[in-house]
């Protein structure tokens, strides 16, 4: 059951220490959030299955890490600096600044209702910086607002050092940044967020197949993740929704709590984005509309081994923000459960690989020395798993460290008492779903824990 609100989540990040209003103490900066304890550690973990999916478990894709500053020269030959923009509309009366295609009515503002408002006008959304120390337009350059530009910028890079074949892909992980007009929603609309992108590059007429293969690749990911199929919309853009560089384009709409909303979009970029950043166009037979490059030094093609042909590949690009990743996973976990007798429980059911803390350790009295030696004892045993971080929990309270442990999702928690110390050397394990408790020798302690996560 997710959550009801939008004001349910804030309220339990903020809680128990996943997600800040970034700047809070100069009153916050609108678009920005920073990521607590709990955080960081579910992003990580988000992080690492993905990469794992998409990376990893395949012989096809390699990783990059690239910078988040780009130059002049990429974003006008990746299409950036003319059609990366959004239509801005503005209020005369309350100055409010809004989005003209998430309007209701565009001659009306949605601020003070006022019908002083000015026509849409193009606004581009990209951050401006300078690289040096002089602030002059030659030294300008942006922070990237897609981790893609440079995946296709280290294309011929990566190919020859790797020895890569067609159909293969390189996949990035890092932050972009946007300057929306209006950031909202939480999580789901900021100002800086962090990508998953996958740039899979094929052979030009297989782009259909891959790009079908993908959306069911990525469903599946997304099933694993504890977001089942139909929790999604998928969404095949109308033509004038598409972006500049795409052929067609599948958006994953997830049901968060405004509504349903895009995650991820699987978009077949056909050759436009090589042929835009490669050099001696004329000779590459390209499909797609780019502009004339008089500026790169490479050619970003392949050559065919029978035909000797020169190719651009196609690309299919699975792309997903991880901040809204991390919103829909939390929502499809909450959970509120009722316990009889008026009382009812928060609990986060995430699967297990990415619960912020995979195990609690509790002793059940925090001023008793035996207890809480022999509980720190146990966390470093469990740390030495590498299963995640597992969390000396001395609160002296069972009963509420239980409760906190269920709002933040914690699939084990492990209590220490004076049988374990003084009688039979064992712990009683709770379990977070079925809140089913078991006692466990210490000395089977980890296969246990390495049993609920790996299954071994
Ligand atoms: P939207 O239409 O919602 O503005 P988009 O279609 O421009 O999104 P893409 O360019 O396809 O988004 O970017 C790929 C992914 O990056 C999106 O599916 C989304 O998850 C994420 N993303 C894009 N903009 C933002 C943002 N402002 N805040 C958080 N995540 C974002």
């Amino acid at each position: 059951m997710p959550a009801k609100s939008m004001d349910e989540l804030v309220s339990l990040c903020k809680r128990r220490g996943f997600i800040f209003q970034s700047n809070e103490i100069y009153g916050g900066l609108k678009g920005f959030y920073d990521y607590g304890p709990l955080g960081v550690e579910l992003k990580n973990n988000l992080k690492q299955a993905w990469w794992k999916a998409m990376v990893y478990v395949r012989d096809d894709v390699e990783g990059l890490d690239s910078c988040t500053i780009g130059s002049q020269k990429m974003f006008k030959y990746s299409g950036h600096t003319e059609t990366f923009n959004d239509p801005l509309v503005e209020c005369k009366d309350c100055q409010a600044r809004m989005r003209a295609d998430h309007m209701k009515d565009i001659g009306i503002c949605e601020n003070c209702g006022s019908t002083n408002v000015t026509e849409p006008r193009q606004f581009n959304m990209m951050f401006k910086t300078n690289i040096g120390p002089v602030a002059d337009e030659a030294n300008a350059g942006y922070l990237r607002p897609e981790t893609a530009q440079h995946i296709f910028a280290n294309f011929k890079n990566v190919i020859d050092t790797t020895a890569a074949k067609l159909p293969f892909g390189i996949a990035q992980i890092g932050r972009a940044y946007r300057n929306e007009i209006v950031a909202r929603n939480f999580i789901f609309r900021v100002r800086e967020f962090e990508q998953m992108e996958l740039e899979f590059f094929v052979k030009p007429g297989e782009d259909e197949k891959w790009h079908e293969y993908w959306l069911e690749e990525r469903l599946k990911w997304w099933e694993e993740q504890g977001v089942a199929r139909d929790k999604f919309e998928i969404e095949d853009l109308a033509k004038e929704d598409l972006a500049h560089y795409s052929k067609r384009t599948l958006d994953l709409n997830y049901k968060y709590p405004h509504g349903y909303d895009e995650v991820e979009g699987i978009a077949s970029r056909s050759d436009y984005d090589l042929g835009s950043h490669t050099k001696e166009q004329d000779k590459l037979n390209l499909t797609a509309k780019v502009k004339e490059n008089t500026d790169s030094n490479t050619r970003l093609a392949v050559q065919d081994i029978e035909t000797k042909e020169w190719v651009v590949p196609f690309v299919i690009e699975p792309s997903m923000g991880l901040d809204r990743g991390l919103l829909a996973v939390m929502n499809e976990a909450y959970t509120v459960e009722d316990l009889g007798e008026g009382k009812e429980r928060i609990v986060l059911k995430f699967k297990p690989h990415l619960a912020p803390i995979k195990a609690a350790v509790i002793p059940l009295a925090k001023n008793k020395e035996v207890l809480v030696n022999k509980a720190k004892e146990i966390k470093q045993q469990l740390q030495a798993l590498g299963l995640g971080r597992v969390l000396f929990e001395n609160s002296g309270n069972v009963g509420k460290a239980y409760r906190k442990h269920d709002e933040v999702g914690t699939p084990l928690c492990i209590t220490v008492d004076f049988e374990t110390v003084e009688d039979d050397d064992k712990v009683t394990v709770r379990n977070r779903d079925t809140m089913e408790q078991e006692r466990v020798a210490v000395s089977e302690l980890s296969a246990y824990v390495q049993k609920f996560y790996m299954g071994l």
